[in-house]
């Protein structure tokens, strides 16, 4: 069924012209029809529109434009309810946008569309992405394909479901403390977050600004490497964003490991890491010895704070970033007797539980007198963080965790205890106060029931291309991307 293809096995069978992009849109389409119901990975799509985008690239691939510039043809990409597409609807998950529609297309967007994708539907997230397993959306919480009952991990858990029950060819995430990477780990497929300022954030609602990166789910390593490529590069319209080579990403994919030096962080493989998580990261981690990577254990010493930074950090920015919401420009408003009571009565109505008490604790980590002792001491720590990184790149090429230390959890197991579900952030969260890319693909599954397990490997600033070419080697000697859940 062509809505199960990869984007190397689509765009090659549509250079073949056995199949159209039509055809692959109607298949994801009918997929979306089956199983959408059950998994509620999209908020909402415009079928009529994704099949006119199809048209349109039938239409160039039959004048021969499927070349180089245009690597992902006909390819029907679904998109996070966070991103920019002009035209289509924007919540964020929230009620608060009320029936906003963009008015212009994301940076990343744009790219993929001059790729030639076929962008589509508003997948489901936690409202303003805050949050770890889509249940903070105000639209519904989406299940975890391979058992819905459980959690699809989030905030991107729409993007990761949607991927995993092959109702899209790839989608769109983003990734502030681990959210492309957790759910793809939960979801059994493979996630990048880059490097911050490999791709522009223009046209992405910010939650936490410096450290906000958009990035690809996908089916398998080589799609991960190619969307990248499509997405990366300097951008006059966000002063983030930095002007770094943007390499052939799939030509690092050869194979050979051999000699990589990869860091094995001893501060994460402790407490509350589920023991059968813990055997597939190990059996992971033989496997790339078997392939000729070296293990070298390191040390992350302030891994212990980078919850507690991130939660201030995090927080602190959201809580003015999402200012902006205040029903006067757009929001659904609801009047007041005065600006203010207009404020509060929108704001009140229109956030969720998790956005407020998000606002809350930012706005009193930045307040006078208590500034110093959590926002610049956070920031001070975050640097600490940091260099705990660099440090340990001076003796490895990219480094191996766990994504997650449990598999899928139960939906309302966590929802009541905040703190529960700030920790199952823990192995995520580091990589985004340092800034370093990180991606996290299947490497195996628990037993009963049958959940996938993530393996997450950090790079380098800017060594997007060894972690890539670390996972596919390794992708490419085991089963795991080939397995789908039973939906
Ligand atoms: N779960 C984390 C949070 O709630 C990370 C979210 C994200 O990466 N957007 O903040």
């Amino acid at each position: 069924m062509l809505n199960q293809l990869t984007i190397s096995e689509l765009t090659a069978r549509l250079a073949r012209r056995e199949v159209s992009a039509r055809e692959a849109t109607q298949a994801c389409l009918d997929r979306i029809a089956a199983v959408d119901g059950r998994v509620h990975a999209f908020i909402s799509h415009d079928a009529a529109d994704a099949l006119a985008q199809a048209d349109a690239a039938d239409k160039l691939i039959a004048q021969g434009g499927n070349g180089a510039s245009r690597p992902l043809l006909g390819v029907p990409i679904a998109i996070k309810d966070v991103l920019c597409v002009k035209n289509q609807p924007l919540n964020c998950a929230s009620k608060i946008l009320g029936k906003f529609i963009s008015p212009y297309d994301a940076t990343a967007i744009e790219k993929l569309k001059a790729a030639g994708a076929i962008v589509f539907g508003r997948l489901n997230m936690d409202e303003f992405a805050m949050g770890s397993s889509t249940e903070n959306s105000a639209f519904g919480t989406t299940k975890n394909p391979w058992d819905l009952s459980r959690i699809p991990g989030g905030s991107s858990g729409g993007s990761a479901a949607a991927v995993a029950a092959d109702e899209a060819i790839a989608s769109l995430g983003t990734d502030t403390g681990g959210s492309i990477r957790q759910p793809a780990a939960l979801c059994g497929c493979v996630g990048l977050k880059p490097t911050y300022g490999r791709i522009s954030r223009y046209g992405l609602v910010a939650f936490a600004s410096s450290l906000d990166q958009i990035g690809p789910f996908t089916k398998d390593v080589r799609d991960s490497a190619t969307m990248l490529g499509v997405m990366s590069g300097v951008d006059p319209r966000d002063s983030t964003s930095v002007p770094q080579r943007v390499p052939d990403y799939t030509a690092a994919l050869d194979g050979n490991i051999k000699g990589l030096k990869l860091g094995l962080p001893k501060e994460y493989m402790i407490g509350g890491l589920d023991p059968e998580v813990k055997a597939a990261v190990d059996a992971a981690v033989k496997q790339l010895e078997k392939l000729g990577a070296e293990i070298v254990e390191i040390s992350l010493p302030h891994t212990d704070h980078a919850v507690a930074v991130y939660y201030i950090i995090a927080t602190a920015e959201c809580s003015a970033n999402l200012a902006r919401f205040d029903g006067i420009r757009y929001c659904a408003r609801v009047d007041g007797a005065d600006p203010i009571e207009l404020y509060s009565k929108t704001r009140g109505a229109g956030f969720g539980p998790e956005v407020k008490r998000r606002i809350i604790l930012g706005t009193y980590v930045l307040s006078s007198g208590y500034y110093d002792a959590y926002y610049l001491r956070a920031q001070k720590v975050r640097t600490l963080i940091r260099n705990d990184f660099l440090k340990a790149y001076e003796k490895v090429d990219a480094i191996v965790t766990p994504t997650t230390p449990t598999a899928a959890f139960k939906i309302g197991e966590k929802s009541d205890d905040p703190l529960q579900m700030y920790l199952s952030d823990i192995f995520t969260i580091s990589c985004n106060l340092a800034g370093i890319p990180g991606l996290s693909l299947p490497c195996g599954f628990t037993k009963n029931p049958k959940l996938p397990i993530g393996l997450q490997l950090l790079g380098k600033p800017f060594g997007e291309e060894a972690i890539l070419k670390i996972a596919h080697a390794y992708e490419q000697s085991t089963p795991w991307h080939k397995e789908k859940p039973a939906l």
